[in-house]
């Protein structure tokens, strides 16, 4: 009996205990929650305390209806971290901020805690049109900072800057009544940094058969022509250690990489008239232990950016390495030349030799427009940064693109 009710005690005792570490653990994640948001921007009122740092007010904004900043949404998106696979508390900040702004608002899962976000007006979620860009950043976090007329930081151009630009722009249209449901939709993904994952999901999952495309990335407010594809494989020799006095009874891994390596660096590669030459990088060399010992492993890693012909390229590097002893059979992941759209009146073009996510979003589409402000040469870089009438000027490109996206639309009717 005495056992008996004991036992019942801590049984009670332990449901309690239970309860509270529960009720505890709701109230950190509830904090942590809080804890992210930069509270001023989630109030959207112009009147915050950032209107009275110096170097805040000494740059010029772009507001819409009195509420939406342009300078205040890219800093709230850029003091928050997201590193790739870090996506969370950005989706989250910028889900609420188009919800506050009246738009329709999905949260697609990606993967683990991972989404896309995707706006629109109504409730016709498929539209003819969508803006996109990446939420994800590069590391390491830099934080936000004004110096003059130059706004830096992690994601300043790349990608926090066109991002914000396209959500000003959009709004802009919107409140005007420029723009209608079913026309033109947002969407925000993660991942672009690395594998595309995001974009590859939106296109896979999302449900909708947009016809036009614009993405942001840091173009200099100029139509990207297109972008050159990729080939990035590794070579991997196994030879065999031996004391370096005695090389005949070992392999040297490094004797049989260098030339493999010189032969790649000057093999004629396709060139492109749009897109100019195809670029070998021998990115990273791994090799042996010591310098009295015959390597047995040699590794390199190599990124050809490819700009055209990207099956002629893969032959290439197959015929210098297949056929040589010791080395392992080379595979790799290629991605295509991208050719974009790019004669719109009022806008330059410019030829680009970084990846995006256009080819992971594989939807036929009837044009793709790559644009945004900043430069890729300070992009991932520890000078990322973008002039403050960069950003603003690429808020009026996004208006226009998406006004003649409309115009072309509405001449097909
Ligand atoms: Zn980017």
């Amino acid at each position: 009996m005495c056992s008996n009710r004991s036992r019942t005690t801590s049984a009670i005792e332990y449901r309690m205990r239970l309860t509270v570490l529960l009720f505890a653990a709701s109230l950190v994640a509830a904090w942590s929650l809080l804890d992210y948001m930069p509270q001023n921007l989630l109030n959207l009122d112009v009147t915050s305390k950032w209107d009275s740092e110096p170097a805040f007010s000494a740059l010029e904004d772009y507001i819409v209806d009195d509420k939406f900043s342009l300078l205040k949404l890219h800093r709230g998106l850029m003091e928050i971290e997201s590193i790739s696979g870090n996506e969370h508390k950005v989706a989250l900040f910028l889900s609420d901020y188009l919800k506050k702004a009246g738009l329709s608002v999905e949260l697609q899962h990606v993967e683990r805690d991972r989404y896309n976000v995707y706006a629109y007006i109504g409730n016709q979620r498929n539209t003819t049109t969508v803006v996109s860009s990446h939420i994800d950043v590069v590391p390491p976090y830099i934080g936000y900072s004004v110096d003059g007329t130059k706004i830096r930081g992690r994601g300043a151009c790349d990608d926090k800057g066109p991002l914000a630009a396209q959500v000003i722009a959009y709004l802009d249209l919107y409140y005007e009544n420029k723009i209608k449901e079913g026309e033109v939709s947002l969407l925000f993904v993660v991942g672009e940094e690395n594998t595309g994952v995001g974009m590859r999901t939106a296109s896979e999952k999302l449900g909708v058969n947009w016809e036009y495309a614009i993405f942001g990335e840091p173009t200099e407010n100029k139509l990207g022509v297109g972008h050159k594809g990729i080939f990035v494989f590794d070579i991997e020799v196994f030879g065999r250690a031996a004391h370096s006095g005695y090389p005949h009874l070992g392999v040297s891994a490094t004797e049989i990489l260098i030339p493999i390596l010189h032969k790649i660096q000057n093999l004629e590669l396709p060139e492109s008239e749009l897109l100019g030459p195809s670029i070998v990088n021998v990115g990273k060399v791994e090799a042996g232990v010591a310098a009295n010992v015959i390597p047995a492993y040699a590794k390199a890693t190599i990124a050809i950016r490819v700009s055209s012909d990207l099956d002629e390229v893969v032959r290439l590097v197959h015929s210098v390495v297949d056929d040589v002893e010791h080395v392992a059979p080379v595979t790799g992941r290629t991605t295509d030349p991208q050719y974009l759209d790019y004669k719109v009146p009022g806008f330059e073009s410019i030829i680009l030799a970084y990846n995006t996510d256009v080819p992971n979003l594989s939807l036929p589409l009837k044009k793709r427009f790559l644009y945004g402000p900043g430069t890729i040469h300070v992009a991932h870089s520890d000078d990322e940064h973008v002039e403050n009438q960069d950003l603003l000027k690429s808020v009026d490109g996004y208006r226009r693109l998406v006004e003649y996206i409309l115009s072309l639309e509405n001449a097909t009717e």
